[in-house]
């Protein structure tokens, strides 16, 4: 029995640390209570104390010395698991994917067991005031609601005359069973009234499992709408009506109307239909401008694998995850869809765990981690905007959730479908080497309508030009003629690489941050400068605190900038002027719960408006009058020291462009740059895919870069600068001469050297880079050097297999 490792590993703790595990003590009462399976929390004796662990695997293995009693086990080591805590979490699967992922990313395994597990819903150890450590059962526990249920006597029940609210109820519970906050909600005090039908057999009151957000925008899970009211007739007396609008499990779902599929869906779910034949695990990337029926694509193939009896998993990129987007899955398959992403709250995201758990959720619908959740028997995963950063996570286990939907597909015999309008190059090649990836197209939009002009405005004319304006007079003349027309313009500042900072024009200086490397950024409101990294906050200097000059100027512009001047702009136009609203949409305005969905409300609710917002803008938006797209930095990203700039400044200006003219009205798309001839931004401008991939898959080929060669990156952090350097050169020989012993041809591994944010929040970062052919195996060859590192006491070393940055 291997069993159960300390439950706070992940905070540092050695992998190696892990007690092989033990027969279960028959002589606690409670292990009885909960059977150690595998998925199960179980109580183990650590050291001098009890921790929780996951069991990973149960196998009978004899009697020490027995010829089935693995070499690997010493007996003298063993300990009994103290009970039993949980029922299972997950199933073999799920501790085959955890040690999957624990090998691929060289991650704790215990990290990646927790995936698995219920949010907030684990017992643990914690730490008492007293210095004991004590045992918490669940963090989050479970909300149960009283529902009022038909009684023995119900259908034989006369009220008495007058018995206005008996009256009421007992209509009501004759049409289906309701929840009593919903009853008082319409009726008031009911209690008593409860309890006399109570007492006579009438109704019966029960208490069932609530779920949390079920009334909240993401909901409609089993419960019962109703609607009523208690009144006078004209004579005065009382009179009650009640409605029943919906029963369980169907609460108020009508499915909405399939479409005829176009030919390009047609094929497109043929090629799906296939892979599925085939079980083998196939990928199939669907290249589709936004608008040309990808979700529509899913919806069918989720209908088919559900019919097949299996489940469906869909990811979607967080910022996408709207009601509207998850109305579209419900909307077909009702409450058979779950929903799991981070903004949801810790007790809504445990119940709909436990509803998926419980097998009556068949579709997930959620952020990477829905990945994790106990959907059994996964026929298809979706992933949606396949090209997104996001499905990396950056923190251990740094996994690819496209990485980990390939290896679950290839286990279970479904099929991986991802989508994008600008799918990565990455997915690009593997298409083009065939094997299991095939690419299908839906080139047109399901409505027909044409992808709008782009045309790229030349900023470096401008400026010569003697405009020193951030908005072009193209740009200008756009809003004016769109707006005044009652139409929408949609605005993109290109934040990467791209904020407002100070500089001295006589020496250069630019105010800095005493802990991270990287310039302040300058918030007019109280002229403070601020690091976004750390949160540190100074007074902007009057003179420069270098060589005293005054002509400190202000370089960039942050979205709060842009958005006074766009203001000004607008308030000065004929035709326009200061009604047209301005919807600023950034990481400031839409910290809060549901502010994102309340901006686009707004954005949608008006007639002639601005969305002006950072690349969060560029991502499923799907607005029907929006006419003009403006990109007013097209360029900053590609000064990024980034393998992928180039790719991700084609790939932005393409989403972005996707925005415009999906409705009657033709759209126009103008980009603004300072670098009017690089290569990324004029094939976006045509959008000739072909021509940006002949320019950059060559650099990538010669310098070295994926899809040619797979990358580790071996990110080494501390406070102490001179211990992360020294850790860091000394991993780089060591790298060095274990890649001369296990490695193959084409291996190298580059000299340690800073990160490009070399110091962040006081901590100094460096690195290694490792690179192999694609074919090779680099997790197994370089974890054994990682497994076996003793800790250092102030420097962290971790490995990133697949860096989304370097
Ligand atoms: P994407 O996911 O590629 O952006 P959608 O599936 O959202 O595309 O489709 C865009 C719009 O076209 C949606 O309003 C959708 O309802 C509609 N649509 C999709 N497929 C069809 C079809 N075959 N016939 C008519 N309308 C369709
Ligand atoms: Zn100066
Ligand atoms: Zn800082």
């Amino acid at each position: 029995l291997r069993a159960a490792e300390r439950s706070g590993l992940a905070s540092g703790g050695a992998e190696g640390t892990c007690g092989l595990g033990a027969g279960v003590d028959d002589a606690s009462p409670r292990s009885r209570d909960y059977p150690v399976e595998v998925g199960c929390a179980v109580l183990v004796p650590f050291g001098r104390r009890q921790a929780v662990g996951f069991v990973i695997d149960v196998f009978e293995a004899g009697l020490p010395g027995d010829e089935t009693w693995p070499s690997s086990l010493d007996a003298r080591k063993l300990k009994s698991i103290v009970r039993g805590l949980s029922k299972p979490y997950f199933d073999e699967e799920g501790a085959a994917c955890a040690q999957w992922l624990a090998n691929r990313y060289i991650a704790p395994l215990s990290s990646c067991v927790r995936l698995f597990t219920p949010p907030g819903g684990i017992p643990r150890m914690v730490h008492g005031r007293d210095g004991r450590w004590r045992l918490e059962e669940q963090k989050i526990g479970e909300v149960d609601d009283r529902w009022v249920v038909a009684g023995p006597e119900l259908s034989t029940f006369e009220p008495r005359k007058n018995a206005v609210r008996q009256e009421a109820i007992v209509a009501a519970v004759r049409t289906g069973e309701l929840r009593v906050s919903e009853l008082s909600a319409q009726m008031g005090a009911i209690s008593s009234t409860l309890r006399a039908l109570e007492s006579k057999g009438v109704v019966r009151i029960v208490r069932r499992r609530r779920m949390r957000g079920a009334d909240g925008a993401l909901g409609s899970l089993p419960g019962v709408a109703v609607s009523g009211t208690l009144a006078e007739t004209s004579d005065g007396t009382p009179s009650a009506s009640i409605s029943i609008a919906s029963t369980i499990a169907s609460d108020g779902f009508t499915p909405s109307p399939k479409p005829v599929l176009t030919p390009g869906q047609e094929s497109a779910l043929a090629v799906i239909d296939r892979a599925r034949e085939r079980a083998c695990g196939e990928v199939v990337v669907v290249d589709g401008v936004t608008g040309s029926g990808k979700t529509e694509l899913y919806l069918r193939a989720i209908e088919k694998t559900l019919a097949e009896g299996r489940t469906a998993c869909v990811l979607v990129p967080e910022i996408s995850l709207t009601p509207q987007t998850v109305g579209r899955f419900r909307g077909r398959f009702g409450d058979l869809v779950a929903v799991m992403h981070s903004r949801m709250s810790q007790g809504e995201r445990y119940d709909q765990w436990d509803f998926i758990k419980s097998g009556a959720a068949r579709v997930v619908v959620g952020a990477r981690s829905a990945l994790f959740t106990p959907l059994s028997n996964i026929g298809l995963i979706v992933i949606d905007e396949e090209h997104e950063g996001s499905y990396k996570q950056d923190s251990a286990p740094r996994y690819d959730a496209r990485e980990v939907a390939r290896w679950m597909v290839e286990r279970s015999g479904g099929v991986l479908v991802m989508g994008s309008a600008t799918p990565s190059i990455e997915a690009l090649y593997a298409c083009g080497q065939g094997g299991s990836w095939t690419k299908v197209d839906l080139p047109d939009r399901a409505n027909g309508k044409p992808l709008p002009a782009v045309e790229v405005v030349d900023m470096a004319a401008e400026f010569r030009g003697g405009s020193r304006a951030m908005f072009s007079r193209k740009l200008v003349e756009g809003l004016r003629s769109e707006l005044s027309l009652g139409r929408k313009a949609v605005l993109l500042l290109n934040q990467r690489g791209f904020a407002k900072f100070l500089l001295c024009r006589d020496c250069g200086f630019v105010p800095a941050c005493p802990s991270c490397d990287t310039s302040l950024t300058y918030h007019e409101r109280g002229r403070m400068l601020v690091c976004h990294h750390c949160g540190h906050t100074e007074i902007a200097p009057a003179v420069c605190p270098e060589c005293g000059s005054p002509y400190l100027k202000k370089f960039g512009a942050g979205t709060q900038r842009v958005e006074a001047e766009l203001r000004a702009l607008l308030d000065g136009m004929p035709g326009v002027g200061p009604d047209v609203p301005i919807i600023r949409m950034d990481a400031d305005t839409t910290s809060g719960k549901g502010a994102h969905e309340r901006l686009l409300e707004q954005f949608a609710g008006s007639d002639a408006a601005v969305l002006l917002g950072t690349q969060m803008i560029a991502k499923g938006l799907d607005f029907e009058d929006v006419t003009l797209v403006g990109v007013i930095n097209a360029d900053t990203q590609l000064h990024l020291p980034d393998y992928r700039a180039a790719e991700r400044t084609f790939s932005l200006i393409e989403q972005v462009a996707g925005r415009a003219g999906r409705a009657d009205l033709p759209g126009r798309v103008l980009v603004q740059t300072y670098e009017a001839d690089n290569v990324a931004i004029r094939a976006a401008a045509t959008y000739d895919r072909e021509r940006f991939l002949r320019a950059e898959l060559p650099k990538r080929r010669i310098l070295l870069y994926p899809p040619f060669v797979r990358m580790a990156n071996v990110l080494v952090w501390g406070r102490d600068e001179p211990s992360v350097r020294t850790t860091a050169e000394r991993l780089f020989t060591e790298l060095e001469s274990h890649i001369r012993d296990f490695g193959g041809d084409g291996w190298s591994v580059l000299p340690a050297s800073p990160c490009v944010l070399a110091k962040l929040r006081g901590v100094y970062r460096w690195h290694v880079v490792v690179k192999c052919p694609p074919e090779d195996d680099l997790s197994r060859v370089i974890a054994p050097l990682f497994r076996a590192r003793a800790p250092e006491a102030d420097v962290n070393v971790a490995v990133d297999i697949d860096p989304n940055d370097l």
